[in-house]
């Protein structure tokens, strides 16, 4: 049986200081599901996709960098083809380009709300791990950040074969931050952070509000309570890890939430932070 207090075993002061620490970050890599995009019939959900962009703009509005990692070509497609199909490799390709145009037409429409410009980034494993790619991504980004202008960033699905695929905009939104040397990783889920439960099934599941030397109990729970091998709350939580070896904070939260980003930027408890190993005492 594993103890509650490994659980919840991160002390105040390390949370309090991760806490201001992310909500210091004057760059930041905001990363969106699909769940968090579309609606029950996979089709674009504009009251999803304008309150992120409007949660967005809460930190624009602070002078924050925000670089957003989007999810939702494959499904937004699925949504839009109106047809069903088998989702060969083929067909899943096909539906990412689809749903990926509308996806950014969606964006730039919600985005002109604020007048925000907005940019389309589209990458495979190549141009996170050939270090001539990667520079070239490193100076687009940091003009396009410098020009005032948000990057959307997905995995180009279209052409990611198996062998160069990243496969998970978790690992992508992960290796964007470490890459560019962001302040603070968000990503955001329709489940709110990591809890001791699944929050869906079981009333009695209480959010962990922090991981830190409480990383492998955290883990181990995780392992246990998540089915999914690949995505799902086991991937975001192995990557949250590695940006906060990084040193730097991280955190899963709700997008459902109400000004989650904001409250973020205030240091408000919301989701569960991973606090950056190095701001722990020896631990
Ligand atoms: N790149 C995929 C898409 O846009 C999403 C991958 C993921 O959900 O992690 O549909």
């Amino acid at each position: 049986m594993r103890e509650a207090a490994d659980i919840h075993a991160v002390d105040e002061e390390t949370v309090t200081n991760a806490r201001e620490q992310a909500a210091a970050a004057d760059r930041v890599v905001v990363k969106a599901g699909t769940n968090s995009l579309t609606d029950d019939e996979s089709r674009l959900d504009r009251t999803k996709i304008d309150k992120l962009v409007t949660d967005i703009m809460d930190l624009r509005a602070d002078g924050t960098e925000v670089l957003l990692v989007s999810s939702g070509a494959i499904g937004a497609g699925k949504g839009r083809l109106e047809r069903s199909v088998e989702e060969t490799v083929e067909e899943t390709q096909a539906l990412s380009t689809l749903g990926q145009s509308h996806l950014m037409r969606h964006y730039t429409q919600s985005f002109d709300r604020y007048d925000q410009k907005i940019a389309q980034l589209l990458l495979t494993e190549d141009d996170l791990s050939t270090p001539e790619r990667f520079t070239n991504l490193h100076n687009t980004i940091e003009t396009l950040l410098d020009w005032g202008v948000v990057p959307v960033i997905n995995e180009n699905d279209a052409v990611a074969t198996e062998e160069v695929r990243i496969g998970d905009n978790d690992m992508l939104s992960a290796s964007v931050a470490m890459g560019v040397d962001v302040d603070l990783l968000v990503t955001l889920t329709d489940v709110g952070g990591v809890y001791t439960a699944n929050p869906k099934d079981d009333p009695a599941a209480e959010r962990v509000e922090a991981v830190g030397a409480n990383y492998d109990a955290v883990q181990g729970l995780v392992d246990d309570t998540a089915a999914e091998t690949f995505g799902g709350i086991r991937t975001k939580v192995e990557r949250a890890r590695a940006v906060s070896e990084h040193g730097i904070p991280a955190i899963i939260a709700g997008s459902t939430e109400p000004n989650v980003l904001d409250r973020i930027a205030s240091g408000d408890a919301v989701g569960t932070i991973f606090v950056p190993v190095n701001g722990e005492d020896n631990e």
